[in-house]
């Protein structure tokens, strides 16, 4: 069907998003035109102000709006402890259980040699750094239960056991080729508790 150039434009705009194909990208786009021309500036306003202002943290590498992010700066949290995951998504599924106190290092990605993905490539050489200039007793692991999440974990923890910081790994339960994402709190909170010394 042939659009006039600004709905076909809007469309592909749509399209660029996950999950999102021509049809619901052309039912989005007629919906926007029946949309007040305020909602629809705040709505754009939103998608730029989101890409602009928001930036990685410093220290941790989750999303965020102030550097260092609000649980770096958070004096109440348990900088004795640090959980490793692989995507700033992992965190916030964490955070909504509610269970983890202590901070967080977000490595955005995993170990993958048959992509030419080294630890040098992912948020590895920061994690050092941290685990050399902050007072570290306990490293978790919490990696997807993938391959490459598997290897990572084992990579950073042979990496650290001779520094004597406890590396631990969040315990099985969680579908096994699944993003920790996708996972409900109570078996995200039950693995976190069943984690075991790698
Ligand atoms: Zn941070």
């Amino acid at each position: 069907m042939h659009y006039p150039e600004p709905i076909s434009k809007l469309i592909d705009s749509f399209m660029k998003l996950p999950g999102i194909g021509p049809k619901t990208a052309g039912r989005l786009a007629f919906f926007v035109l029946s949309m007040k021309e305020d909602t629809v500036l705040d709505f754009a306003k939103a998608l730029v102000d989101a890409k602009r202002n928001l930036r990685f943290c410093s220290v941790c590498g989750h999303i965020t709006d102030i550097d260092p992010c609000h649980i770096c700066q958070d004096k109440q949290r348990d900088g004795t402890t640090i959980c490793v995951v692989q995507d700033p998504k992992d965190v916030i599924a964490l955070e909504k259980m509610r269970d983890y106190n202590g901070l967080y290092h977000v490595l955005h990605g995993a170990i993958s040699p048959m992509d030419g993905i080294g630890p040098e490539d992912i948020n590895v050489p920061s994690l050092l750094t941290r685990l050399q200039d902050e007072e570290v007793v306990e490293l978790i692991l919490a990696t997807n239960p993938t391959i490459e999440g598997e290897a990572t974990a084992m990579y950073i923890s042979r990496l650290v056991r001779p520094s004597g910081i406890r590396t631990t790994r969040i315990a099985h339960g969680l579908p096994v080729g699944g993003d920790l994402e996708y996972a409900d709190e109570v078996t995200l909170s039950k693995a976190l508790e069943g984690r075991r010394e790698l």
